[in-house]
């Protein structure tokens, strides 16, 4: 399957490196799917009641010609070509642009909708937006169970998006977090969302700066658990495993390699 990287939204916290918003999209043989979204034409268009207070803290670029619905569009694509969307969490940077594709099916972990829409804690309350993804008709959940995959303990190949597409639960920085591999023909890439905001966490060679670090810790639901499945992506990443490429969601220096 053909994959093709997208920057959905540029992010410049203050204090922090530049954050970039890193999508996945994938031809197959059903369509289009993407992983994660980034942000959407409706933030852009309206990101105060979109984003909400935390646009201030993220200073994303709002730039139109970041979102995925461009680019899918500059490759040669309809928007309706996208048929499935599978999203490592729905915090606000991951899925604005799901409003761009009403007509794609979005896949998700039933623990994310548990925290997000079933049974939100007033901190989730706070965490998610809404409006982000009330317009849109078909969310298909995923319980935890599967196969074991490369060290971790479940993993669900979604053969409804198409074969090859692979959802694996890591919990920490929400209640449903997971991260989301895909086979490529000859390799497999690992998306892992927000499961590590920097490189430095899984190479244990480049020094992670403290206001990632921080930012890790506060936006964590359960922050040992987080911790506990960076140690995993770590010894998957020591292994080195040739047919492997792990990037996150957030490290704008991973993106142009
Ligand atoms: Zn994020």
């Amino acid at each position: 399957m053909k994959v093709h990287h997208l920057n959905c939204g540029t992010m410049q916290p203050p204090g922090t490196p530049e954050l970039v918003c890193h999508v996945l999209l994938v031809e197959t043989d059903n369509g289009l799917v993407l992983v994660d979204t980034g942000y959407g034409l409706a933030d852009i268009a309206d990101p105060r009641r979109r984003i909400g207070p935390m646009r201030h803290l993220l200073k994303p670029a709002f730039d139109p010609d970041e979102t995925a619905a461009r680019q899918v569009q500059r490759l040669g694509f309809g928007r309706d070509d996208v048929r499935h969307i599978v999203i490592t969490h729905f915090d606000l940077d991951h899925i604005g642009g799901l409003a761009d594709f009403p007509a794609a099916q979005v896949h998700v972990t039933s623990a994310e909708i548990d925290g997000a829409i079933r049974t939100p804690s007033w901190r989730e309350r706070l965490r998610y937006r809404a409006v982000q993804w009330e317009h849109h008709p078909v969310v298909v959940e995923h319980s935890a169970d599967g196969e074991s995959w490369r060290g971790f303990a479940t993993a669900k190949e979604l053969d409804a998006v198409s074969p090859g597409v692979v959802l694996i639960p890591l919990p920490g920085h929400t209640r449903g977090h997971a991260c989301v591999a895909v086979d490529t023909g000859d390799g497999w890439i690992l998306h892992c969302g927000d499961a590590f905001y920097h490189r430095g966490e899984i190479d244990g060679r480049t020094s992670v700066p403290r206001s990632l670090k921080l930012q890790e810790r506060v936006t964590a639901v359960n922050f040992a658990q987080l911790r506990d499945n960076q140690r995993r992506i770590a010894e998957l990443y020591a292994r080195g495993e040739p047919d492997l490429l792990i990037i996150c969601a957030h490290d704008a220096a991973q993106f142009p390699r």
